[in-house]
């Protein structure tokens, strides 16, 4: 079967379009970022490395082939090819979500004293990891960390939390997402392991609701469909200190953000986030369901979505686009060349 392919560029709409028809001020050269894009999936898309997630049996069953890449600009522009309108469960890239909704309600510190933000150098749904660090939630990006952060946001009851977190993720989208209801049920039915971190929060006094709870409202938000655009636009929001390029909204109060994309380059890809550092320089976030966001500050964000996975539960094609475009525009910004010194 024949996949398509398309390179669209597409122009903000209507309230931005004044802002649209004048060139770029940040995109990056439009004719090299696409020539990069399609050269790493031609590079990429034939891949056979990884293996879908199986630990939740619904993802074992997405078609592994699936391949789509996205761009969204702090001035909203688009840029996307292969399969980017495919409904993907974002997983745990939606951590990132949460703990900017936790932020805006209570403040950095408050988030940081309460869950800490310490890589943990182990696997994402790791128990020893809150045994044995002091924190004993890890960071905001491990399931211990998130399970804990959707405890501290606040609401009278699961239903009002997850509602209100639904919302939280659709505006930074700039659309409506919603709940891929086999995912949440898949995992729902197979989630001992969180269970079990969240009763250890609650030994450990790192839990704010009810663990169960927790864990359920935390399972329903790693189970919001987004497609490879969608994702792009959230990460575009934290390009755009907390702002919506596509809707204008700041919905991401801009003073976390720095908080929000330190902790993505620290623990982002879980124990495979210091060889992403080494490699991409760039804060990101993988889920298990085969999404990657990637930010460039100030400039937009790239999602790539391809199901297997590697050991650490990081899509494998996802890694690669993402580090050869990081590489063919300059992007990484350890690198002097990220601020236009050449060497
Ligand atoms: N929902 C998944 C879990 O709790 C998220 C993990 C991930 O994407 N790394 O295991």
């Amino acid at each position: 079967m024949l996949v398509a392919l398309f390179i669209v560029i597409t122009l903000a709409s209507a309230p931005l379009s004044a802002l649209a028809q004048k060139a770029s001020p940040v995109a990056p050269n439009r004719a090299r970022a696409e020539a990069a894009v399609r050269e790493a999936y031609e590079k990429f898309k034939n891949d056979t490395g990884g293996k879908n997630a199986d630990y939740i049996p619904y993802l074992a069953k997405v078609p592994s082939k699936l391949f789509g890449i996205a761009i969204v600009t702090t001035d909203n522009q688009v840029l996307m090819l292969g399969d980017v309108k495919y409904s993907f469960s974002i997983q745990s890239i939606s951590k990132v979500f949460s703990m900017a909704m936790a932020m805006d309600e209570f403040g950095a510190a408050k988030v940081f004293d309460k869950i800490g933000s310490e890589p943990t150098g182990r696997a994402f749904n790791s128990v020893f990891a809150v045994a044995d660090l002091p924190t004993h939630t890890g960071n905001p990006f491990v399931n211990a960390g998130a399970i804990s952060t959707v405890s501290l946001i606040s609401a009278k009851s699961a239903a009002e939390k997850w509602n209100k977190i639904l919302n939280y993720y659709s505006r930074c989208a700039g659309e409506k997402l919603s709940l891929i209801d086999e995912v949440y049920k898949s995992e729902a039915a197979t989630n001992t392991g969180n269970k079990a971190l969240a009763m250890l929060l609650a030994k450990y006094e790192r839990i704010y609701a009810d663990p169960f709870e927790s864990v359920d409202v935390y399972t329903k938000q790693c189970s919001v469909g987004v497609n490879a655009i969608q994702l792009a636009r959230m990460g575009a929001t934290l390009a755009n200190s907390g702002k919506n390029p596509a809707t204008g909204e700041q919905t991401i109060k801009a003073e976390n953000v720095p908080y929000i994309l330190s902790t993505m380059m620290m623990a982002g890809l879980y124990d495979g986030s210091g060889k992403w550092a080494w490699h991409v320089g760039l804060p990101a976030k993988s889920g298990v369901g085969g999404g990657i966001v990637a930010i460039v500050p100030g400039k937009g964000a790239m999602a790539v979505f391809a199901p297997p996975l590697d050991e650490a539960g990081n899509s494998v094609k996802a890694q690669k686009v993402i580090e050869y475009f990081a590489d063919k525009l300059d992007f990484n910004l350890f690198s002097p060349r990220s601020v236009g010194l050449k060497y």
